[in-house]
């Protein structure tokens, strides 16, 4: 592992002040960022401790919930606000990892975890754009079964591997942020960028810019959620295809809805045009299916990942189905 020095912040401002020279790191809980250095793939020589900073799950006068970014994912998961107001929230966070991994990783670095690509962890044997400009990518003709088909380039094909971020998509979580030129809050759908030719590039983030919090606005619609995710095996298992999604009905037709897909894109997916074609329609399979056509209508496949397309529409029947209690 390359040196580095090591600095605990006591506050936002003091972390962002500490973080200000090229090289270094914000450090939640080190889940991933620490296996990153020990394979080489991250090589910090700074690390600036930021996991004491915002451990608190609040509510928003006026409703939501402001849920710090050092809060562990595993307190995010069992808050009482959490499981009954957004309980897909919780369920994502639930499919994600080990119990051991959500005790200790935050939610500022769930959402800002890097890819689990085999060849970007491969620092001595694989080509790979994202680590390396320009080098290639060896994801494009190899082990491509987990790899993206929406959003991709012929640069990167990579997905972003947070189930929690796919339930903060579906319920329009706000990113909080803190940096040398001040504060700002970003949506999180555009808080990730799609690879096109710069896949290294993998957020909108300035340097330095810390997570200080995500805010989950108030949606009666969010209450009516759930999350399905589709692995290899049932646990410890990165998504194939993974959906958080709500429904709103009244009188028969569909009022409100939100769909987001994990497993498949370089960032949390939100199905926009899929939820537009449903608003009003009568909940039922035909509906949803051609809504689903519509979300995957412009996937690309490599071989390695051919299935995922029609895994994804299933997936998304599934789980509109469940949520309007219709028949499959
Ligand atoms: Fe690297 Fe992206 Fe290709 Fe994986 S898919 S090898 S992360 S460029």
């Amino acid at each position: 592992m390359t040196p580095f020095d090591y600095a605990r912040a006591s506050s936002a401002q003091d972390a962002v002040a500490q973080a200000r020279r090229a090289g270094a790191k914000y450090l939640g809980a080190g889940t991933n960022l620490v296996d990153l250095m020990r394979e080489g793939v991250e090589t910090p020589d700074r690390l600036v401790d930021v996991s004491g900073l915002s451990r608190r799950v609040e509510p928003i006068d006026g409703g939501g919930l402001l849920i710090g970014a050092a809060v562990s994912n595993t307190a995010v998961a069992e808050d009482a606000a959490v499981r009954a107001d957004y309980p897909a929230l919780a369920r994502a966070i639930l499919s994600g990892a080990s119990a051991q991994i959500r005790n200790m990783a935050t939610v500022g670095g769930n959402i800002l975890q890097r890819t689990r690509c085999t060849y970007f962890l491969d620092v001595e044997g694989a080509a790979c754009n994202k680590r390396q400009p320009g080098q290639g990518c060896d994801a494009l003709e190899g082990f491509n079964r987990g790899h993206g088909i929406l959003g991709v380039s012929p640069a990167c094909i990579a997905t972003h591997p947070s189930d929690m971020c796919v339930a903060l998509a579906a319920f329009d979580a706000v990113v909080h942020l803190a940096g040398a030129n001040g504060r700002r809050h970003l949506p999180l759908v555009d808080l990730h960028r799609l690879p096109g030719d710069t896949p290294h590039l993998e957020t909108v983030l300035e340097p330095g810019e810390l997570i200080t919090a995500v805010e989950l606005p108030p949606q009666a619609v969010a209450a009516r959620s759930t999350y399905r995710k589709v692995r290899d095996r049932a646990s410890y298992a990165f998504a194939l295809v993974s959906v958080a999604a709500t429904l709103e009905m009244a009188a028969g037709r569909i009022t409100d809805v939100r769909i987001a897909l994990g497993g498949v894109a370089p960032k949390p997916w939100r199905a926009r045009e899929a939820e537009a074609a449903l608003i009003g329609a009568v909940p039922e399979q035909s509906a949803f299916a051609a809504a689903a056509d519509l979300a995957l209508s412009a996937a690309r496949t490599r071989p390695g990942n051919a299935f995922k397309p029609e895994l994804a529409r299933r997936t998304i029947v599934a789980v509109l189905s469940d949520l309007a209690g219709a028949e499959r």
